[in-house]
């Protein structure tokens, strides 16, 4: 390591335990990666953060689904949108991979997944999604696991679900410190749900897998799957889903009560964009 390497390794290493995270390993990892190099540089760096501050654009090293799978990715989407219609947008929430993959054999409406949906579902699910940017840990390693019904409450009015527990007491002690307001936009997201928000923005992206995964996570990596959730202001439809949240009265009663909790920083060490509606509640 020189000197202007270990000045800016140090640098990183400063700023990675001031945000209580283990980021410059994770970062020099992806830069070795990408860069084949021993550190990380001041190049890598800025494109890191370029990207995940211009995450809905396209970047020079970004990552595409293979050409030949791009018809059974549009056809595996619509697969899924039916069977969010036919079960139902809060049901979708819960569906386990087994039970998607009954419901739609039973289905005339959805029909049977393909051979190669099913092939390409699982090689999504066990892909390193770090190869195309993602850097964030995956809490779901299992692609059968099930969210435990006798686990889960259901928030009237939402059509979303929490975990009983600490995910539904942080929900309740917010909402009540912040008032009508405030409301669940995202709660729990089993695999199903997420590959279908996955795969949609990917399908919209074009392929890109990079550009996907700087928006949403993908299957297996999402903490939705385990407890964390997403809030918003009534009446804020859509930027409740961008950056302009930070404008809202509701983010800014949660962070002057203390109770902000963001996974996705501006600056976080998972190539992910800044997500002010996102709360963590595990870890
Ligand atoms: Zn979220």
């Amino acid at each position: 390591m020189n000197r202007r390497q270990a000045i800016q390794f140090s640098v990183c290493a400063a700023l990675g335990a001031s945000l209580g995270l283990s980021w410059p390993a994770r970062l020099a990892e992806a830069a070795k990666q990408q860069e084949d190099e021993q550190d990380i540089t001041d190049q890598f760096l800025e494109d890191y953060f370029q990207k995940i501050k211009n995450f809905n654009k396209v970047h020079p090293k970004d990552v595409y689904l293979p050409e030949a799978q791009r018809v059974t990715l549009k056809e595996t989407v619509s697969r899924l949108q039916r069977m969010e219609r036919v079960i139902g947008h809060a049901n979708f929430h819960l569906i386990s991979f087994d039970e998607a993959l009954n419901t739609a054999k039973n289905s005339v409406t959805i029909g049977p997944f393909t051979r190669p949906e099913v092939v390409f579902l699982e090689s999504m699910f066990f892909a390193a999604a770090n190869d195309y940017g993602f850097l964030g840990e995956k809490p779901i390693t299992q692609l059968t696991d099930a969210v435990p019904k006798h686990k889960v409450v259901k928030i009237p009015g939402t059509g979303n679900f929490l975990f009983k527990g600490p995910a539904e007491e942080v929900y309740h002690r917010v909402k009540t410190a912040v008032g009508a307001d405030l409301q669940l936009t995202s709660g729990i997201r089993g695999i199903v749900k997420q590959y279908l928000l996955f795969l949609t923005k990917a399908l919209d992206s074009g392929g890109n897998l990079s550009m996907a995964s700087r928006s949403l996570a993908p299957p297996g990596y999402s903490f939705h799957g385990i407890g964390d959730f997403d809030v918003g202001q009534v009446g804020f439809g859509a930027l409740n889903f961008t950056a302009q949240f930070t404008e809202s009265r509701v983010f800014n009663r949660i962070k002057e009560l203390g109770y902000l909790k963001l996974r996705y920083t501006r600056d976080n060490a998972y190539g992910v964009r800044f997500e002010p509606w996102h709360i963590r509640v595990i870890g």
